[in-house]
């Protein structure tokens, strides 16, 4: 990582300051050696002048003297011409075994009366000379300069100035490196921070003062870093205290994944099973209560809250199951121990049926000697009186344990229903016939309206409790209406019964607790009626053990409606209605 950051760095800077060391060094050589050149020719022409200069006005010397003393003066090679092109004199040959220079390009200018240059090899000497050629009267003189003198000067100047880029590059190379190592360093910083980072070190920190971009970007890592850490620690912090809710719960609580495998329990739930739950393991190998484990893929599958009773999960323990669904997938499941509760519960109707049954024998005894005494007693008075007193509520009494004995049953599940498919215009029929003389003689009529013709599970006799409850009680109730309706439809799940009657109704805030035993709305009216307060609670009773629900409707001054739903039948009715007996 080190190395490759590093090197990167470096070789980009490398690239960069050779690509300008060697632009640097191509463009000045050449400018260099350009103005070189140019001012050794100038000079060259003003030197050629001067000779031109010292050749027509020096008239002591010989021309032989005057072009050595000239050639040394300059440092060059000194040639005359004559108008012809002859050479007259030469600083380096034998002037008359040189050839007629007439033609050479620098004398051509010259002999026309200007100053001429050429650059090329000295066919006398054979090596590269500078020409310069100036016209005298009668002629023309020339200096030739050795080019090798030019390429030595722009040879040296060369070597100094590659010297000087190679020590510009070496000096720019070690600057890039410092440059290339601090970036990488703290490029380094950033990817040890991520690193730490996913490891979930929340409190790392990168800490760059600088202001750049790089600055910059750690700055704002480090802001999310430090958010990041106070949101875990928030979240840590009410998760601690969940699970510390949840571990002080007495309800068993176990939160099962979408495939259906332990996520989670608290204590009481780890206290239930005796070799403690397996996170992360399938939720059967901890729970092998079918009835819990239908509850809770029920509540994965279909994503609702679904109940379950279970039975098998700690032997001689009931437990209520409620398993929701979790709002990423899966579900929890709340377990309470229902075992204490229905045990109190079971004491409790055990007690009031045993009271009611010890009540039965005495009571019944009372009724009759009462008869009896009645039947003996001939005038009238106060002793008949007393015992018409003692005789209706010795017979109130036994209602009320008759009551109370058929409530104890139903509740605590002992009674055995026989269910059966059964049509509802069937039942409807059956209750018409029972109460339709009675309600006659009230002046009240009774009506069937059924629409409903799909089967459903009942018992005959239950049916015939229900009805009897909530026509009676209509009779009693709302009998001022003259006319109470019979009928059945079709419901969601099953058919909807409803006994209808159009007396005075009852006041709404009464219609949630009237299922509830002994509740009564005109607590007088009922007593006088020979009400026990009990008729509708069986009747609740019966219809929850079917499966079914009951609920009442009301409006004041118009009537009540009891509605009560029972499940459809799940196989066709077999025996044929007219076979069976009439209740
Ligand atoms: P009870 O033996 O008193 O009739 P129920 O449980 O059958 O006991 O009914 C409870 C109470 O509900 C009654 O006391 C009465 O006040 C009220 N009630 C029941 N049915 C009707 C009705 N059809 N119209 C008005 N009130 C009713």
């Amino acid at each position: 990582m080190r190395n490759r950051i590093f090197f990167k760095l470096l070789l980009a800077f490398a690239v960069v300051i050779a690509a300008a060391t060697v632009t640097l060094d191509f463009s000045i050589r050449r400018a260099w050696e350009r103005s070189l050149r140019t001012e050794i020719e100038r000079n060259l022409q003003q030197k050629t002048v001067l000779f031109a200069n010292r050749v027509q006005s020096d008239r002591v010397h010989p021309l032989a003297d005057i072009v050595g003393q000239e050639a040394q003066a300059a440092g060059a090679r000194a040639t005359v011409v004559d108008a012809k092109g002859n050479v007259l004199a030469d600083s380096e040959a034998q002037a008359s075994a040189m050839e007629n220079h007439a033609l050479r390009p620098e004398f051509v200018a010259a002999l026309r009366g200007e100053i001429g240059s050429n650059m090329r090899e000295s066919r006398t000497v054979g090596v590269p000379f500078l020409y310069v050629a100036a016209p005298i009267p009668g002629g023309a003189v020339r200096l030739a300069y050795p080019l090798s003198d030019i390429e030595a000067a722009t040879a040296q100047v060369r070597r100094t100035l590659l010297l000087a880029s190679a020590v510009a590059f070496c000096l720019a190379l070690v600057l890039a490196a410092i440059a290339a190592e601090t970036t990488a360093r703290r490029l380094r910083r950033i990817v040890q921070f991520a690193g730490q980072v996913a490891e979930g070190d929340l409190s790392a920190r990168i800490a760059e003062t600088s202001g750049d971009e790089i600055g910059k970007m750690a700055g704002s890592l480090d802001k999310t870093a430090r958010q990041l850490e106070a949101n875990f620690a928030a979240l840590q912090t009410s998760r601690r205290q969940l699970e510390t809710l949840l571990n002080s719960m007495q309800d068993a609580v176990i939160a099962v994944g979408e495939d259906d495998r332990v996520q989670w329990a608290n204590q009481s739930m780890n206290r239930l099973v005796p070799q403690r739950t397996r996170l992360s393991a399938p939720i059967v190998e901890t729970v092998r209560d079918p009835d819990f484990l239908r509850a809770v893929r029920t509540a994965n599958e279909t994503r609702t809250v679904s109940t379950a009773r279970a039975l098998s999960l700690v032997p001689g323990r009931t437990f209520d199951v409620t398993a929701a669904p979790l709002p990423g997938g899966g579900s929890v499941a709340v377990l309470r121990d229902l075992t204490e509760t229905e045990r109190v519960e079971k004491t409790r109707r055990d007690f009031i049926a045993n009271v009611s049954h010890e009540l039965r024998t005495p009571l019944t005894s009372i009724q009759g000697y009462t008869e009896t005494l009645l039947d003996s007693i001939s005038e009238d008075g106060h002793t008949r009186e007393f015992l018409e007193i003692i005789r209706k509520n010795a017979m109130r009494m036994s209602r009320l344990t008759e009551d109370l004995l058929a409530l104890a049953r139903v509740e605590s599940g002992e009674h055995r229903f026989d269910i059966q498919p059964v049509l509802p215009g069937e039942l409807l029929q059956e209750a018409l016939l029972n109460f339709r003389e009675r309600a006659r003689s009230q002046g009240i009529e009774l009506q069937v309206e059924n629409i409903a013709s799909q089967a459903v599970n009942a018992d005959r006799e239950a049916m015939y409790q229900i009805f009897s409850n909530l026509i009676d009680n209509a009779l009693k109730y709302g009998g001022t209406g003259g006319k109470i309706l019979l009928g059945s439809r079709p419901a969601e799940h099953g058919v909807e019964f409803f006994v209808r009657d159009f007396g005075p109704g009852i006041p709404s805030e009464h219609l949630p607790r009237l299922f509830e035993r002994f509740y009564r709305v005109d607590k007088a009216r009922s007593r006088e009626s020979g009400g026990t307060g009990l008729g509708l609670a069986i009747a609740k009773h019966i219809v929850l053990a079917h499966g079914g629900t009951i609920r009442a409707e009301s409006e004041l001054n118009h009537g009540s409606t009891f509605y009560f739903q029972l499940p459809l039948a799940t196989e066709p009715v077999l025996e044929p209605a007219a076979s069976r007996p009439q209740v």
